[in-house]
């Protein structure tokens, strides 16, 4: 996300005064610099490409990225949105030192879940897999399943509008968002969660931040419609002749009840 308000600072002495004020209102602990910016927040998951940044920032808050947002809009400073940083194709990174990345690591919490309402309203930095094991207590899923669900996070998966291997009987990730919440550049937060199914008010600027990977905003959470869980799943190789057997197949097992 490129700021351009304000011109890119001309020299280390508006950098350092930007980290400086930035350590001071999130805490020295939120704002990595130097050696500390190492490891997945720098390398994706294939290792295939390195990023670089001034820092780290790690906000625990929905007020903290919006102030995060408001300094570097100030200081003209990018800012670069990173969850898991599983997404393969150097999105959550940049090969100049001149932005910062903000990770969602630490807005980890899952705001409520609504069993009656089938919805989950969860913060970006929420990992997929560990939405998977909260909702299973409640007989319910999500129904987006992708190998990288261990370290996937919630606001990566709505931004790259991730696919998975069920992509295919229940739809993309954003086919399951009922409502953002999220940071402009400028450090406004807009929220469309609701909590209602039938809500359509519009336009929407939210929708465009589905597979929008950042360019629209620092998504802080969602809400999410969910699906029940089954008890019992059935995997079967089955051998087809042709394609028209293949799709004749298909069609078969997605008409029947469990794939409604
Ligand atoms: C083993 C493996 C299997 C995979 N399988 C699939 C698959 O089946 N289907 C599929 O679609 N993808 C798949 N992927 C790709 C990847 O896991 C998905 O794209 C995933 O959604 C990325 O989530 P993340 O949290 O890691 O996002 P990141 O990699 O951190 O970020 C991805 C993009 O989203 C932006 N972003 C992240 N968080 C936010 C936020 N809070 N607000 C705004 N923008 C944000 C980043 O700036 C970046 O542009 C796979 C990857 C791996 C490593």
């Amino acid at each position: 996300m490129m700021q351009d308000t304000a011109s890119p600072p001309d020299d280390s002495t508006a950098t350092a005064s930007l980290l400086r004020q930035l350590a001071e209102e999130l805490g020295a602990a939120s704002v990595l610099t130097g050696d500390a910016i190492a490891g997945p927040y720098v390398e994706d998951w294939s290792r295939d490409r390195t990023g670089r940044c001034l820092a780290v920032l790690r906000p625990d808050s929905v007020q903290a990225v919006s102030r995060i947002c408001q300094l570097c809009a100030k200081a003209g400073v990018g800012v670069i949105p990173q969850g898991g940083h599983t997404g393969l194709v150097g999105g959550a990174q940049r090969e100049t030192a001149d932005c910062v990345v903000v990770s969602t690591a630490r807005l980890k919490a899952i705001r409520g879940i609504d069993p009656d309402n089938m919805t989950a309203t969860v913060e970006a930095g929420v990992v997929l897999q560990n939405l998977q094991v909260a909702l299973a207590g409640h007989g319910l899923e999500f129904p987006v399943s992708i190998g990288s669900q261990g370290s996937a996070q919630i606001g990566g998966l709505v931004s790259t509008n991730a696919g998975g291997v069920q992509v295919v009987r229940h739809g993309m990730t954003g086919a399951h968002v009922q409502g953002l919440e999220m940071v402009l550049a400028d450090g406004r937060v807009i929220s469309s969660i609701s909590g209602l199914h039938k809500d359509n008010r519009g336009p929407d600027p939210l929708r465009i931040a589905i597979g929008g990977e950042g360019a629209f905003g620092i998504m802080t959470a969602a809400c999410l419609r969910l699906t029940p869980s089954h008890g019992t799943t059935a995997t079967a190789y089955v051998g087809c002749d042709g394609f028209d057997a293949a799709l004749a197949l298909f069609r078969h097992v997605r008409g029947r009840p469990m794939s409604a």
